[in-house]
């Protein structure tokens, strides 16, 4: 963290000097000592001063001086630094002002000049106002803040890209805080555009793309080399598990991840079916330690980059980006697991992220504290949202269309154990209701067909699971839902699948092209769970390993 800014403000060349050596003397192993000529330049430090979330202790400001005195300057530098201790330099002329300003700044000192010697007529009393001013300080934050509106896609975009990746911030609302609409205004030439991201180094990314957001965080966007063994697409279990085998065995191993590592496990608050994990493990933790093993085993994970195609050109598999990039491989794992599907009905486009939440319980819930949600979807991630949403909403209702939810024994008693969850069985989504803000909600009982409108602070949809595989929807066999079918589901009468052009069968998990494998939620039959896909991510790289064998 930046140490405290000391300011000392003053036009006359020498006096400010001198000033600046008595200080830096006795207070600069703690503070920054900022010398200033005039009050105007303070002002645009001070801005600067509050993007990068720095704090000042102490103005000690000369009352005479041409553009602005020392009081007006005081009137406006406080205005952004209301904790900070304010004191007079005055000549004996100037008592009457310093006087007149103790209520009108809430001046702490007038400090006549000279000063010397400062041990007995600076230090003593600028040690006590510090004094003072440490123990009332709330030391700002300083790591990355973002700014924006709790009901906007954008805003929500960039949170849950910090979120999912770990990444600690500070929310600030524009809409609760004249303060935050003040700074994001200076910061943006009052043409307001959100989310503004504060870097605490002082500079800021407007209305960010995933890919500016992870290059500034340090993340890798760029593949470091043209040519890999084996191309992930994909950074969930099956992904991640395939890259750990891929980088133990010294295979130059590459992952692609579009969204965030640890895909759906990742957003998961706790997988308690994970073998070796009897009280569970939360999504975060999962996925920290897998990527930490697959880094530490030399593999590359490309981070914000969406791999848009894969395609054929003689013995290599080329793996094409949205952004252009291109990199190509031996063999390739599609590893892009599922998402849940947008709603299709009136509201549901024009409210998401505005109160409408595909998946991110985990991002969202705390914004959400002592309000009534809902939540869609009868399986495991629904349940799972519905109980971690539960510890910060008042009442938590979940909407599920069958007579009973689908979610693990474990997940519905400990859904119908918790006072603040509700069921509505037999019950489906019908509109969404709200100008700019999710506010109400309409269902349907299938049962009665009865229809009722509800109040919703936000619905956190998890339902319609569809595979994520448009990037080989021109090359690969798929069934009409888009799972990609592997292995021994190619097989056929004996037959492999039309175009096959090896004397030997697919091998398991290889699609109907040679070299292209899938593994995990994407795949035709599917169990949709984080052991079984990671396991079919490590067997994949088991096969992969043999097809590079034959080349
Ligand atoms: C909230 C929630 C809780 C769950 N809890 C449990 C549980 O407790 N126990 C359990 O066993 N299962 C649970 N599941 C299911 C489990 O998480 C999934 O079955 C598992 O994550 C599937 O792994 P995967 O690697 O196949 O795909 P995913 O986890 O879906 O990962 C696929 C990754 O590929 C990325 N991707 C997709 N397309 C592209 C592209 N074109 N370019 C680059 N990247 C791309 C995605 O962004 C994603 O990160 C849960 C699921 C959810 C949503």
């Amino acid at each position: 963290m930046a140490k405290p800014v000391i300011f000392s403000i003053d036009d006359d060349p020498s006096v400010l000097n001198a000033v600046e050596h008595d200080l830096r003397a006795h207070y600069g192993q703690e503070y920054r000592i900022i010398p200033i000529n005039s009050g105007k330049a303070a002002l645009g430090y001070l801005k600067k001063m509050q993007q990068r979330n720095e704090t000042v202790a102490l103005f000690l400001v000369d009352q005479r001086m041409p553009e602005m005195n020392g009081v007006e300057f005081l009137q406006r530098a406080i205005q952004a630094y209301p904790q900070a201790k304010r004191v007079l330099l005055t000549a004996y002329a100037d008592t009457e002002a310093a006087i007149s300003s103790i209520n009108e700044v809430g001046l702490d000192y007038y400090l006549m000049k000279p000063w010397h010697p400062p041990e007995e007529r600076l230090y003593p009393i600028l040690d006590e106002l510090i004094e003072d001013w440490k123990i009332h300080v709330h030391l700002p934050y300083d790591g990355i803040r973002v700014a924006g509106t709790l009901w906007s896609l954008p805003s929500h975009q960039v949170k849950d890209f910090l979120t999912r990746h770990q990444i600690p911030y500070q929310w600030l609302d524009i809409e609760k805080d004249s303060n935050v609409r003040q700074l994001v205004e200076d910061a943006t030439s009052e043409n307001v555009k959100l989310p503004t991201v504060f870097f605490p180094d002082g500079t800021l990314l407007v209305q960010p793309n995933l890919k500016d957001l992870a290059d500034k965080v340090g993340l890798q966007t760029r593949a470091e080399l043209p040519f890999y063994d084996i191309a992930i697409v994909g950074s969930g279990p099956a992904g991640l598990a395939a890259a750990v085998y891929a980088g133990s065995e010294g295979y130059k191993c590459v992952v692609i991840e579009k969204a965030a590592p640890g895909g759906q496990a990742g957003s998961s608050p706790k997988i308690e079916n994970y073998l070796g994990f009897p009280s569970g493990i939360s999504g975060d933790d999962f996925t920290r330690r897998a990527i930490s093993q697959a880094k530490r085993f030399g593999v590359e994970i490309i981070s914000a980059q969406e791999a848009v195609k894969v395609c054929v050109k003689d013995k290599y598999r080329l793996i094409q980006f949205a952004d252009g990039m291109e990199i190509s491989c031996h063999a390739a794992l599609v590893a892009t697991g599922a998402s849940f599907h947008k709603l299709r009905m009136p509201g549901g486009d024009k409210l998401t992220g505005a109160g409408i939440y595909y998946g991110a319980a985990h991002t969202e819930a705390m914004y959400y504290k002592d309000r009534h949600v809902y939540v869609a979807g009868g399986a495991n991630s629904a349940a799972q949202g519905a109980l971690y949403l539960s510890r910060f909403a008042s009442k938590v209702t979940v909407l599920i269309r069958g007579p009973q939810p689908t979610a693990s024994k474990y997940l519905v008693d400990a859904m119908e154990e918790d006072e603040k969850v509700e069921l509505l069985l037999n019950t489906d989504l019908v509109e969404l209701k709200g100008e700019t803000t999710l506010d109400q909600i309409v269902v349907k009982n299938t049962v009665s067909n009865e229809i009722q409108t509800f109040d919703a602070a936000a619905l956190f949809v998890f339902i319609g699971v569809r595979p994520q595989s448009q990037l080989v929807a021109d090359l690969v066999k798929r069934d009409e839902k888009g799972y990609i079918y592997t292995g021994t589901d190619l097989i056929v009468d004996n037959k492999p699948p039309q175009g096959w052009p090896l004397d030997r069968p697919p091998f398991l998990f290889e699609t109907s092209v040679p070299g292209i494998f899938a593994a995990g939620d994407v795949t035709f039959g599917t169990n949709h769970r984080v052991a079984s896909a990671a396991g079919a991510g490590a067997i994949a790289f088991a096969m992969m390993k043999e097809y590079l064998k034959l080349l």
